[in-house]
């Protein structure tokens, strides 16, 4: 597979980093540029939509997913289970586009052993203050769960430094430079894989 057009990008970072700002960015800067929606059995949250943000499915159907062979890879993460859509992946790559995964540490190591082609980018908060500050001013989950969040993050980051997957560390210091940056990067990697 690694002969077809496109470039799969992968997005990694503990919660409240910004991944999911600097991803939308890219998918609006970076012509060809699609995001993957991932199934999850996590429940939905009231600012998330349905299809668009994940697929949400319950644990009944994402075993059905495994079984039909449906995902690219798929991990636990947080209690919950989470996975990347084959077909829909290869169609866009296929047709050129840059496809952004935004998954987790594991599912990283499985794309890359995969589609050894794909650029890993793992982004990086500028310090642990602004990491737990930042899940707190998103308002989404409650302290335990942001205290969790911040436990497991550390340990993403620990993972993720030690793990030789990934391509860049970008430290994430403010938005829209982290967002000019990896736009510049992902423009110049396709330009030198011919793709531009
Ligand atoms: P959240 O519940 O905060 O949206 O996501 C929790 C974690 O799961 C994040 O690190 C996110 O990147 C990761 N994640 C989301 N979708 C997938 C996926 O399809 N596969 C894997 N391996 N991780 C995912």
């Amino acid at each position: 597979m690694s002969s077809t057009p496109g470039m799969l990008l992968v997005i990694s970072g503990p919660s409240g980093v910004g991944k999911t700002t600097i991803t939308h960015a890219i998918e609006k800067q970076v012509q060809g540029a699609v995001f993957s929606v991932s199934a999850t059995t996590r429940l939905r949250t009231l600012i998330e939509a349905d299809g668009e943000d994940y697929l949400f499915v319950t644990n009944e159907q994402f075993d059905e997913m495994i079984q039909n062979g449906e995902f690219l890879e798929y991990a636990g993460v947080f209690g919950n289970r989470y996975g990347t859509p084959r077909s829909w992946v290869d169609r866009e790559l296929a047709q050129g586009h840059l496809v952004i995964l935004e998954i987790d540490v594991q599912g990283a190591v499985s794309v890359k052993r995969q589609r050894p082609g794909a650029l890993c980018l793992f982004i990086l908060p500028p310090d642990d203050d602004s990491l737990i500050e930042r899940l707190r001013g998103r308002g989404r989950e409650d302290e335990s769960v942001i205290q969790r969040r911040f436990g497991e993050a550390r340990r993403e980051m620990e993972i993720a430094r030690n793990g030789g997957v990934y391509d860049i560390f970008l430290v994430n210091r403010n938005l829209d430079d982290a967002v000019a940056r990896v736009v510049a990067l992902v423009k110049h990697e396709r330009a030198r894989r011919g793709l531009a």
